[in-house]
């Protein structure tokens, strides 16, 4: 079937645009999550939205399953392709279509890099404010697709509230168009479903006035508890913070064996506060904050704008870091009520302490997000089990506190098992048919997020 389906997409969309060497086949079978691996058929190299169509149309003839990829930086294993199946890869549409700074609008297809249009946006004074700590190499389509958020997220919403418009080729009808005010429920059932529903291929954009001032402050506490439960106190006193970042005590020892940030080595957790706006309304911000935080037992610093950039910098790369303590992990990402923030840390690292597993914690925590990362050596086989197992302790602690399976990350392959016990079974079934509008034939991404 495969070699009938290259025939074809060789006539229609070029020989040059598809990938069918096996050991070049080989990388797209991989997403950034470990322990994972598919083995696709053929990936085509989109650069239009023709090419996209008309491929989709010819995979589905088949009746071959196609996964959209993007910079593959999926941590739920959202990109793993079944066999035989067609990846539709969107890197290669790259083109900013339009961008107009009065309107504070930009027009973009799904391949143009998160960074590099952030960079662009800022640029022109403008910011663009959905900032995954995989910008350099994720893209706006897969955050369309995961609906991303980052440290800016509390303050700034997530890239659902930045998508004002979105072109999707979808299996049942082909391209639609949809805009913000007319077809509100539609785009906000297409951000999210993971490549489950069509390939997005051109967004909308609405940016932001590029905040003039900041300020940064770190704060050192004993343990990650007390870090928590100050989060949950500058919230509810109205603190409103660009960035609130925690970072347990062994992210932080894990940072610091990377490279000498400078980050506090003897600090139980962490909490990294940013404030921006109009001067005068992060200064009247920060002396709000630094009341907090040393109310609540915290060790405030501040922090030099160069050293913020080092640190966020430092941030963006835990997840690197991490493999100083062991070389493999299981990137969990659950968000809980900030008042379970504490409560939910705790009960987490009492189950990795029982299942003898080392867990750091981070997040961006003032929406509630926790990425528990479970620690293993994969040469150590009984480690590796006990933080599989681990795994099913960390979603259910998510869950029992209220909270849902994925901050940021999506569901894709890692949390699919989960599903069911996260929603009713007349709500899976009222999903399941919009799947199906979208869908009929379920070979969009299959194995991703939908539950058998
Ligand atoms: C170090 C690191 C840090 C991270 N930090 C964050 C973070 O702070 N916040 C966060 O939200 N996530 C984070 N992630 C997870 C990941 O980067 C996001 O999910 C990101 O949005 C994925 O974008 P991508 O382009 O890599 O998409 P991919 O990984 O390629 O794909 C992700 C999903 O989107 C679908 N998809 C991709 N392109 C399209 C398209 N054009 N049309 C339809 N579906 C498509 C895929 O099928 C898949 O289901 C992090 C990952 C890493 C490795």
């Amino acid at each position: 079937m495969t070699r009938a389906l290259i025939d074809e997409l060789s006539r229609t969309v070029g020989y040059d645009r598809l990938v069918t060497d096996p050991d070049q086949l080989l990388a797209y079978g991989y997403d950034a999550t470990m322990g994972y691996r598919g083995d696709p058929g053929v990936v085509l190299l989109a650069t239009t939205e023709t090419d996209v169509s008309q491929a989709l149309k010819i995979a589905l003839a088949h009746g071959i399953p196609c996964v959209p990829r993007g910079g593959a930086t999926s941590l739920s294993a959202a990109v793993i392709p079944p066999s035989g199946s067609l990846v539709i890869d969107t890197n290669q549409m790259q083109r900013i279509k339009h961008f107009d700074i009065d309107r504070r609008h930009a027009t973009v297809e799904p391949g143009v890099v998160t960074r590099d249009f952030r960079a662009y946006a800022a640029h022109r004074g403008l910011l663009y404010a959905p900032d995954p700590s995989s910008e350099a190499t994720a893209t706006i389509g897969g955050n369309v697709a995961t609906n991303a958020g980052g440290p800016y997220a509390y303050k700034y919403g997530v890239t659902r509230d930045a998508v004002i418009e979105l072109r999707v080729v979808t299996p049942a009808t082909g391209t639609i168009e949809l805009s913000r005010g007319r077809d509100d429920v539609a785009i906000d059932i297409i951000i999210g479903s993971e490549g489950t529903l069509g390939v997005v291929t051109e967004i909308g954009l609405q940016l932001r006035a590029m905040p003039t001032s900041r300020a940064v402050r770190a704060a050192s506490f004993p343990n990650g508890p007390e870090a928590l439960r100050t989060v949950a106190a500058i919230i509810n006193q109205g603190v409103v913070p660009a960035k609130l970042e925690f970072l347990d005590d062994v992210t932080i020892e894990s940072l610091e064996r990377a490279r000498p940030w400078g980050f506090p080595r003897h600090a139980g957790g962490l909490l990294l506060a940013e404030l921006d706006g109009e001067k005068s309304e992060v200064a009247a911000a920060t002396a709000q904050i630094d009341a907090i935080l040393q109310t609540s037992g915290g060790d405030v610093a501040t922090v030099s704008p160069d050293q913020a950039e080092q640190w966020w910098d430092a941030r963006r790369g835990i997840t690197a870091s991490l493999a100083l303590i062991r070389p493999a992990k299981i990137g969990e990402d659950i968000c809980v009520p900030r008042s379970q923030l504490a409560p939910t840390f705790e009960k987490i690292k009492a189950a990795a302490s029982t299942a003898e597993v080392i867990v750091a914690i981070f997040g961006h925590a003032a929406d509630g997000t926790l990425h528990p990362n479970l620690l293993y050596d994969p040469a150590d086989k009984a480690e590796a089990q006990r933080a599989t197992n681990l795994l099913v302790d960390v979603a259910e602690a998510g869950l029992a506190a209220g909270g849902i399976l994925s901050g940021e990350h999506g569901l894709g392959r890692v949390k699919r098992p989960f599903v069911k016990r996260a929603y009713d079974p007349n709500t899976l079934e009222t999903m399941r048919r919009i799947k199906k509008a979208f869908d009929p034939d379920g070979l969009m991404n299959p194995g991703a997020m939908w539950p058998d």
